[in-house]
């Protein structure tokens, strides 16, 4: 039985309403950046705090994802001196109230596992701000160019307070959190129902890697060759993909006192040269196509196994949309798939 209910906004009431949820939380949502992309003339749309109802970005997908909000780029931890430390303070001392499409908060489930569920401790930090977080799911009335959220199941999602369908002159908002129903009394009730996206034009198939003897053939085919020289190695792709959690902590210590300094936690990348580096200077993944290929056999058998969760992907398509050399990582997808299928047919896998 449905207990939500929908309501009628102007964008007048929408700014209204806004006044009233900034008294507890700081709403955080996809802004445009004006000359803020990578190439001259070209925009950026980022995560940003917001307080009107035109800053928001609603017909276009975030170059990043809204995982900047819970792990910016870079962070301080603590500060230290000799013999104590004292914890950073957090940036939001409101709530949040964080808006974003369904595959993004689906995302944010997987950013869950990794950071609080992966051994017996929780990521403190990480914890923190997610405590904070409560979700507005932003309705997808059409798809993005290169989105394949129907092929990984993360086109719909339960897991929001609150669910908008902003289009100018009429907005709607589903409420389904009984703490978001008190600013709601004065609006008009609706019949809307709020649409998941059902069908993409891009269709994308995650292969069955069933045990580690077929990830051992499949790490030796010959279809990662050809990224040694097309990928470059600059990360772009993780740091916006919606699902990738890599990081490096770094001691900051300062000039006048060696003893006293910060810890700070930023962003990383499998992608990176030396990222695997270990003590004694050992690299595992020395060559760029060796790195694409863990990043891609992590996304698509490392985390099940780890996990039995599915894929380490919500089918957002900002990796491709973000690689300078072109690399389309669905179409890197579809020749697993082949590669796969290739290796079951010479028999080399037994065991699948
Ligand atoms: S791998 Fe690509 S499509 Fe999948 S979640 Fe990351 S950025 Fe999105
Ligand atoms: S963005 Fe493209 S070139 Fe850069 S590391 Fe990723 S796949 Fe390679």
């Amino acid at each position: 039985m449905k207990v939500s209910k929908t309501y009628q906004l102007k964008a007048e009431d929408v700014d209204e309403l806004f006044a009233k949820l900034e008294q507890k939380y700081v709403i955080y949502a996809p802004v445009r950046i004006q000359g803020g992309g990578r190439y001259a003339k070209q925009d950026s749309i980022l995560y940003k705090p917001v307080h009107k109802y035109e800053e928001i970005e609603y017909n276009e997908r975030s170059t990043y994802s809204m995982k900047e909000v819970l792990t910016p780029i870079t962070q301080t931890l603590f500060y230290f001196t000799e013999d104590e430390y004292r914890e950073s303070k957090m940036k939001e001392k409101k709530d949040i109230l964080l808006f974003g499409r369904a595959c993004d908060i689906n995302s944010i489930k997987i950013q869950d596992r990794i950071y609080l569920k992966n051994g017996d401790t929780e990521d403190y930090f990480y914890k923190r701000v997610r405590d904070k977080i409560k979700f507005a799911l932003m309705e997808c009335a059409d798809e993005f160019d290169g989105c394949f959220c129907c092929s990984t199941g993360t086109n719909r999602t339960d897991m929001y307070s609150i669910a908008v369908s902003f289009g100018g002159d009429i907005n709607n908002v589903e409420v389904k959190d009984e703490e978001f129903r008190k600013y709601f009394q004065n609006y008009k009730l609706s019949d809307y129902e709020i649409k998941f996206p059902v069908e993409n034009k891009l269709k994308v198939k995650f292969s069955v890697i069933e045990n580690l003897d077929m990830v051992n053939k499949i790490k030796n085919h010959p279809m990662w060759d050809e990224f040694e020289d097309r990928c470059i190695g600059c990360g772009s792709c993780t740091v916006a993909c919606s699902t990738c959690t890599c990081f490096e902590t770094t001691d900051i210590v300062y000039t006048q006192n060696a003893n006293v300094g910060e810890r700070r936690r930023t962003c990383s990348s499998c992608m990176l040269e030396n990222f695997d580096e270990v003590a004694g200077g050992n690299s595992f993944r020395k060559k760029i196509s060796e790195r694409y290929r863990y990043k891609i056999l992590h996304k698509v058998y490392g985390y099940n196994a780890r996990f039995n969760d599915g894929p380490m992907c919500v089918g957002c398509g900002r990796c491709s949309a973000r690689c300078p050399e072109l690399i389309s990582y669905p179409a890197t997808l579809n020749k697993l798939c082949d590669a796969v299928e290739e290796i079951k047919k010479q028999g080399g896998n037994e065991n699948v």
